[in-house]
């Protein structure tokens, strides 16, 4: 059985893979009081471990526990945290906070928020052979008869991820000659990428990376920022829960960069992926898919319900998408804005050269014999690896890489519905397909975006726009120093 996490984190079963660096490590505190120098470990046959000081007196240590932060910390691989990932960010979490709701009073509830990508709605289309708006609507009659209060589509969010990706490109293309942001810039809403840039070659790729947060990550700004100012709530009284297409999302989710000292909580709290997955550890993670199958619920079978908008003239009623593919169309959009802004060139159409594959692709625009804009796809760790050694060598010719872990990127995450062996492919085609199927939005052209860069962001390029859109990464360092346990 296949892992559900992306190339970048996982250990077996893979023809486009990355190796771990080093096992599970997870450093153990001592207690410097019982003497200096090196510390001696007793351990238990249950496990309980002690530390032994130099006059022979005893100390039970803490029982080690690994949590996501840990392994976001850790050079080497996540996958032995599966079980972790279940306990921390699962539909049993969801559950407990609707089950805790429905015994308190309304006032006292908290507000339980859903936010549902446009990957995760194509892949249960496919399963329950319904038209994406349908399976929207039927999705979010589903989370409200759950107990859910509201239920938003992320591609609402993904306008905002990807015009601050278009600015953001120009910027550092015009600056170039001075900026200490390099050109290439790499896309950075694909967590699983992330997690590799940061393990493996932190220096060489973090200034090239995108500060734009991804469609998730804005999410949860609109959620726990601007939507909790709206509702009276401080953010730690919302419970917010994407539907996302891989588990490397809850990675993303779970990164210090998202979470609120002020107030304790997490811009997303929880991320469930789309469909059933089985884990190495035995266990069967229960997402949306399980989700239904506990409430006896057929998606079909449900009457529609709207979508839920997050301001006045916003379009999210009916789900919206954008063109340029599965994965965001970051590639498309920042193209045709560069295009336009730097060299007043209109496109029309995109098109690409496939290279070695159909995961690594180019675009170009010339004119009289000369590259203008060379942008490029890299999809799967394959391709990402020959990037990373034309970096490596300084002989990059790109522009901007749109890069993502998951061959064929999003639409095929490890959180997807998958068919059985064979039909693998024909799945996907399908997929593909229903994803194109939902009407596409101009992010430059939507209104409810326009409202709120006004009233919330104080304008494009403003201090709280930065803070509230953007992020930063951070190279983790490979050596372990001190005492380490190995798992
Ligand atoms: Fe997740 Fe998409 Fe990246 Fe795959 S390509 S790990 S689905 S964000």
């Amino acid at each position: 059985m296949a892992s559900p996490f992306s190339g970048a984190l996982q250990l077996t079963d893979l023809d486009d893979f990355i190796g771990p660096s080093q096992d599970c490590i997870k450093p153990v505190k001592v207690d410097k009081r019982l003497g200096s120098g090196v510390a001696k470990i007793h351990i238990e046959d249950d496990g309980s471990y002690f530390q032994v000081g130099h006059d022979g007196g005893t100390r039970k240590l803490e029982k080690a526990k690994i949590s996501l932060d840990d392994c976001l910390a850790c050079s080497g691989c996540v996958t032995s945290a599966e079980t972790v990932l279940i306990t921390q960010q699962s539909h049993e979490e969801l559950r407990k906070v609707l089950d805790a709701n429905k015994t308190v009073a309304p006032g006292q509830q908290r507000l339980v928020v859903i936010s549902v990508s446009p990957q995760s709605r194509a892949s249960l289309a496919a399963r329950f052979q319904l038209n994406p708006t349908d399976t929207a609507r039927k999705l979010t009659t589903f989370f409200k008869k759950l107990g859910a209060h509201y239920v938003f589509d992320t591609a609402f969010s993904r306008n905002f991820s990807l015009l601050e990706s278009q600015r953001e490109f120009v910027r550092r293309f015009r600056g170039q000659a001075d900026s200490k942001q390099a050109l290439p810039v790499l896309t950075s809403a694909c967590p699983g990428w992330i997690c590799y840039a940061e393990k493996t070659h932190g220096t060489l790729l973090i200034p090239h990376l995108s500060t734009a947060r991804s469609p998730q990550q804005v999410m949860g700004s609109l959620v726990k920022d601007f939507f909790a100012q709206q509702q009276r709530l401080t953010p730690d009284k919302i419970y917010h829960v994407t539907v996302m297409p891989c588990y490397d999302k809850k990675l993303e989710a779970s990164r210090p960069d998202f979470f609120s000292q002020e107030h304790q909580t997490r811009d997303v709290d929880c991320v469930v992926t789309t469909a059933e997955e089985h884990l190495r550890c035995g266990f069967i993670a229960g997402e949306v898919f399980k989700l239904l199958q506990e409430e006896g619920v057929l998606l079909s079978e449900l009457e529609p319900t709207p979508l839920d908008s997050l301001c006045s003239s916003g379009s999210a009623q009916e789900p919206t998408s954008h063109q340029g593919g599965g994965s965001g169309g970051y590639l498309e959009h920042v193209f045709r804005h560069a295009a336009q802004e730097l060299f007043g060139v209109h496109i029309t159409e995109v098109t690409y050269r496939p290279l070695r594959n159909k995961d690594f692709q180019e675009v170009t625009l010339e004119r009289e014999g000369q590259v203008l804009l060379h942008f490029a796809m890299a999809y799967g760790f394959r391709n990402i690896q020959n990037l990373v050694q034309k970096l490596k060598r300084g002989r990059c010719p790109y522009h901007y890489v749109e890069v993502m872990a998951c061959p064929a990127g999003c639409l095929n995450g490890g959180g997807q519905l998958k068919a059985p062996d064979t039909a693998d492919k024909e799945l996907l085609q399908h997929v593909e397909r229903l994803y194109s199927m939902v009407r596409t939005e101009v992010p430059e052209d939507v209104p409810g975006v326009q409202e709120l860069y006004k009233c919330w962001l104080q304008g494009e390029g403003s201090e709280q726009a930065g803070r509230l859109l953007h992020t930063s990464y951070h190279a983790v360092e490979k050596a372990t120093s001190g005492l380490s346990i190995r798992w």
